[in-house]
């Protein structure tokens, strides 16, 4: 046996990108649109209010701020629902976003913010406490059903499908190919090309 630790270096790799590109299955899928869904409807939203997570925040009453952060924090929440002010703040649902992260970066950690409020929310808890941090290298199963929530308040399912689909209509669309239609979706969603390739991916595993 080897004892340099490469073999221990080779496995954490194989593992972290393992974890990081865990793909749900259907129904674990559709149990997270769910739970938006249920909490979209019960404050009269619905996923035409999801694309824009500053609106969605604005329309939650949150105050978004931007902060100063280390570069390995992408952003927090903080929400106590059983005040009516969190210390030092004059509202009782915060989030904050590094400052450095480019309008893409920000639009996703505000949608991962609000994925964490709408997740507790429809477990009927009145405190949310998460902090994003990317340099966490291998990333658990809870953050990543969190991404996955983000990306479904972004990319919504139903449009998101009705694109993909006229995308891949040769009359319509006879000289794209798959990087003209990414990069088509990447514009419309304002998402990178990993959130497109992995959103086309999971409603692919949805179905219809
Ligand atoms: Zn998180």
């Amino acid at each position: 046996m080897k004892k340099d630790g490469s073999i221990i270096k080779e496995l954490k790799k194989i593992t972290k990108k393992n974890i990081m590109r865990t793909i749900f299955e259907k129904d674990k899928l559709g149990e997270m649109e769910k739970v938006i869904s249920d909490f979209l409807a019960k404050r009269g939203l619905s996923f035409f209010d999801t694309k824009d997570p500053v609106a969605l925040a604005k329309k939650l009453n949150f105050s978004l701020f931007l902060a100063n952060f280390d570069d390995s924090i992408d952003g927090v929440i903080i929400v106590d629902e059983t005040k009516s002010k969190i210390d030092k703040f004059d509202n009782n649902k915060i989030i904050a976003v590094n400052s450095s992260a480019n309008k893409i970066r920000k639009r996703f950690i505000i949608a991962h913010e609000l994925a964490h409020y709408i997740k507790e929310s429809e477990n009927n808890k009145k405190v949310v406490y998460a902090t994003r941090d990317h340099n966490n290298d291998i990333r658990g199963f809870d953050e990543q059903e969190i991404d996955y929530m983000a990306a479904a308040l972004l990319m919504p399912k139903d449009e998101f499908k009705k694109d993909w689909d006229n995308l891949n209509n040769k009359i319509l669309y006879p000289n794209f190919d798959e990087n003209a239609k990414w990069r088509k979706l990447m514009d419309k969603y304002a998402v990178d090309i990993d959130g497109v390739q992995r959103r086309i991916s999971e409603i692919e595993i949805m179905g219809a």
